[in-house]
């Protein structure tokens, strides 16, 4: 895979060297487009020092392949160490500035990277050049203008491909490309077009006059596509930018000139660009925590509501509660019939889970706690269910239950755990209510999975409402005519309590499946 990197990094080493040695203060690489130092800083900010290897030796093979050497190897050699000198003090430079203080103002690492790159691309160019002159290979009336050439050069190259490489090769930025606007990106593609026509084409003469009216339509693209349209318009009108230059056989000094231009006008392009990206993810972060207040405020008003209707309940139900005990205590002496004792019996249990499912609620929802035990979900469900069927009367359709064998051990409040699957079981009874008895099925699973134990209601029921999906859980949201709306949100409040989750998806038998999953004790895995 390295071996595989390192050989493209020479082939597109090697061929943007080709194109890219124009205008030459010959027979040294001093050229006003380098973008092959571009690619080694994106490289080495990428891939880290070991980087600059191969970028020692890239130079060597560019001048063999492409100009069969014009000085000695040694010249191409000092060359490559030159350029590995000023990748490294372009990318740790910028990793310095992300330490210092100013890091908030420059958190684009591009940025950072640009900013560094300015100086040591004087100092990188001053040293090249000196040392030409001082050996007396160039004469030393050059020296400025040398400079000149060869910074603008690094500068632009660093400018337009190093950003480039990184939307290629950084995977998030690679992710965060789409054209969705096919039609406005067109009208912009032909904006750019018409604007290099009418600089280059018509007024070739005073092109440098012209130049501006390109901000126009980057300033369109920009504000659309922010930096990645920023960078990618970049490469695009340096491209054209000097093909239309060779074509008019511009000399090399106004080559610079407008090198020059397209610096300030890719670095405009990109910081607006910047600006409007971090203005798009402020926006973007404000809106999401809007949306999560929102939310909380709904789960405290739910609470709230939830453990007031738990208080107020507590009384009826500690009055009835004293009734039974009183008709217990009357019909001590005269046992009513066995039918009647039998009901007699049933209300004294229906009446104790009540008040117990109260006083747990009521708890929980006043100080948050639970009352945990190692407990069988399993087991739990079995006991759950029968206890639901038990109360049904004239329902046609009997819970399934597919558990998987095996105890599947969880810490669970017992009580709160029924509370959730009775709501859950409720829930499903309702929305089977429209469906013919023959197709009313009901399912109710248990398995464990990764360290979880996941627990399934399904129905065959019509669905959750398209418009309650996304808030089904929020609290207050309902579509029955006596609902509250207040069950589900009250049993994700209990289920993540108890470090577990809970998710409505589609079931395959058609209607809703609410799934919790809750951890495993761990010896209990497997
Ligand atoms: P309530 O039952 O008081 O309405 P819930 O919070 O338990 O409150 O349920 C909220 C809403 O979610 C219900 O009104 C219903 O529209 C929908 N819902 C819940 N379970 C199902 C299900 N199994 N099938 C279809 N819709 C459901």
């Amino acid at each position: 895979m390295r071996i595989v990197r390192i050989a493209l990094f020479f082939l597109v080493y090697v061929a943007l060297d080709a194109v890219s040695y124009i205008e030459p203060i010959a027979p040294f690489a001093i050229t006003p487009w380098n973008p092959t130092l571009g690619l080694c800083v994106a490289v080495t900010a990428l891939y880290g020092p070991r980087a600059l290897f191969p970028i020692l030796v890239a130079p060597l093979l560019a001048d063999a392949v492409n100009r069969g050497f014009p000085l000695t190897p040694l010249y191409s050699v000092w060359v490559g160490l030159l350029i590995a000198a000023q990748t490294a003090l372009v990318t740790f430079g910028a990793r310095r500035l992300m330490r210092a203080s100013v890091r908030g103002i420059f958190e684009a690492e591009e940025i950072r990277i640009l900013i560094t790159a300015l100086p040591s691309a004087l100092v990188i160019a001053s040293l090249h050049v000196g040392s030409l002159v001082g050996l007396g290979l160039l004469p030393g009336g050059q020296f400025l203008e040398s400079i000149g050439h060869l910074w603008v050069g690094d500068i632009i190259g660093i400018l337009i491909v190093t950003p480039f490489c990184f939307l290629l090769l950084k995977p998030e930025q690679r992710k965060a490309i789409e054209f969705t606007r096919v039609t406005e990106t067109a009208l912009q593609v032909a904006a750019v077009l018409a604007t290099l026509w009418l600089i280059f084409g018509v007024h070739q003469d005073h092109a440098n006059e012209y130049f501006y009216l390109l901000f126009l339509p980057m300033i369109w693209i920009v504000l659309r596509y922010g930096a990645r349209g920023a960078i990618v318009m970049n490469v695009f009108v340096q491209g054209a930018m000097l093909l239309a230059l060779l074509q008019l056989h511009a000399t090399a000094e106004s080559i610079v000139l407008f090198q020059a231009m397209l610096a300030v006008f890719a670095l405009s392009g990109l910081t607006l660009g910047w600006t409007v990206d971090q203005r798009k993810a402020a926006t973007h972060n404000l809106r999401a925590r809007d949306e999560k207040l929102a939310a909380s405020l709904t789960t405290a008003a739910t609470s709230e509501l939830a453990g007031t209707l738990a208080h107020e309940l507590s009384h009826p139900i500690g009055a009835i509660s004293n009734y039974v005990a009183a008709l217990n205590h009357v019909t001590r002496d005269s046992p009513p019939d066995a039918r009647a004792q039998s009901i007699l019996a049933k209300l004294n249990q229906e009446v104790k889970r009540a008040t117990d499912t109260l006083h747990h609620l009521r708890d929980f929802f006043r100080t948050g706690s639970l009352i945990l035990q190692e407990t069988d979900l399993t087991d739990l469900v079995r006991e759950s269910t029968s206890l639901f069927v038990s109360r049904l009367t004239g329902r046609a359709v009997t819970p399934q239950l597919s558990l998987q064998a095996g105890p599947t051990m969880i810490l669970a409040d017992r009580i709160q755990l029924h509370a959730v699957i009775h709501n859950l079981l409720i829930n499903a009874f309702d929305a089977l209510q429209p469906v013919a008895p023959a197709r009313q099925e009901l399912r109710i699973g248990v398995r464990r999975a990764g360290g979880l134990a996941v627990l399934t209601v399904e129905d065959s029921g019509p669905g959750v409402a398209q418009d309650i999906r996304e808030n089904i859980f929020d609290g207050l949201t309902t579509t029955k005519k006596d609902g509250l709306g207040l069950g589900l949100s009250i049993c994700r409040s209990i289920v993540r309590a108890h470090g577990g989750t809970i998710e409505l998806q589609d079931s395959t038998l058609g209607g809703a499946s609410f799934v919790v999953t809750l951890p495993l004790i761990q010896q209990g895995n497997g």
